[in-house]
């Protein structure tokens, strides 16, 4: 089969950051829905990758060990993936760590904005549906407000409650673009720009990210995403071209009633775009 045609989902969370499921039972998921090449990928977080790769492993898919890293970049929040990285390497492990750090104290600002809306108990109620206590995040707020019925699903409370300018949102001071993508390559990964037709950048702020991005050593974008139009595909498929990165292709599964894109249901990469995977065939795990 073209390497191309892989059913690779390179972008997946579990109950270790804002995921409703474990990480074998994302795994189990990802394998019943025909995945061959799988990667968990938890915000800010390494604690579901043992379980995620013996439960992929034994499902028979091949595994690349995976995270989501906040960063801040030119005043917006940015995702960088990391794919293929090694998962026991210290200077990552303390670099999510300092990431993840201020989430609680963000987490009773939050609170305490929808508070003054009138909006009670959203800190308790936010940790009701946190899995990891260190990864409090606006999701978990998302999934409390959706439950106490302040809004009718979690699009509506972002819209409403946890967007810039919104009574529910923090500004928060994430890793440094060049920190994350070091952090990752230093761990023998790959580093990807998660999604980038979710971020708000001009035409200049952009172009900043995608060159200061290869001059750090990033190499690869996610073209094939859940939160990506075909037109955005079609965008960023010319994006990759222009920086010459590699392409990647994930769902960013959180939830089976929450997500728009089932585990490995996302078209192909187009045959003109060379997948990432074939840059990290050395660290795909199989058994
Ligand atoms: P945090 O890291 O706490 O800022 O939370 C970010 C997470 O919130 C993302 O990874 C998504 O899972 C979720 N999220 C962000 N924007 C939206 C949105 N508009 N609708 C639903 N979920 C969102
Ligand atoms: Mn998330
Ligand atoms: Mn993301
Ligand atoms: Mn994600």
């Amino acid at each position: 089969m073209p390497h191309h045609l892989t059913n690779a989902d390179l972008h997946s969370h579990s109950t270790a950051s804002d995921g409703t499921l474990a990480p074998g039972a994302v795994a189990a998921r990802a394998a019943a829905a025909g995945v061959e090449l799988w990667a968990l990928t938890d915000h800010d977080e390494l604690s579901g990758q043992a379980e995620a790769r013996e439960a992929a492993l034994d499902a028979g898919m091949a595994y690349l060990a995976g995270v989501e890293i906040s960063v801040s970049f030119a005043g917006e929040t940015v995702h960088i993936v990391g794919l293929g990285v090694d998962p026991g390497d210290d200077a990552l492990r303390a670099g999510l760590l300092a990431t993840r750090g201020g989430r609680h104290e963000r987490a009773r600002q939050m609170a305490a904005g929808l508070a003054a809306v009138g909006i009670a108990g959203a800190y308790e109620g936010a940790l009701r549906h946190v899995g990891n206590p260190e990864l409090v995040s606006r999701t978990h707020f998302a999934r409390f407000l959706v439950e106490s019925g302040h809004c009718a699903d979690t699009h509506d409370v972002f819209r409403r409650y946890l967007t810039e300018g919104k009574p529910g949102y923090v500004p928060h001071q994430w890793a440094r673009l060049g920190d994350a993508v070091r952090w990752i390559t230093g761990a023998g990964g790959v580093a990807v720009i998660a999604h980038p037709a979710r971020y708000r950048f001009g035409p200049s702020a952009e172009y900043a990210l995608f060159s200061e991005f290869v001059a750090h050593g990033g190499r690869a974008v996610e073209v094939m995403t859940g939160s990506h139009s075909e037109a955005e595909r079609q965008r960023y498929a010319g994006t990759a071209r222009e920086f010459g990165l590699l392409a990647s292709r994930g769902s960013d599964f959180h939830d089976p009633d929450e997500s728009r894109t089932a585990l490995g249901a996302l078209p192909d990469l187009p045959g003109t775009l060379q997948p990432v995977w074939l840059a990290l065939q050395q660290r795909v795990q199989r058994r």
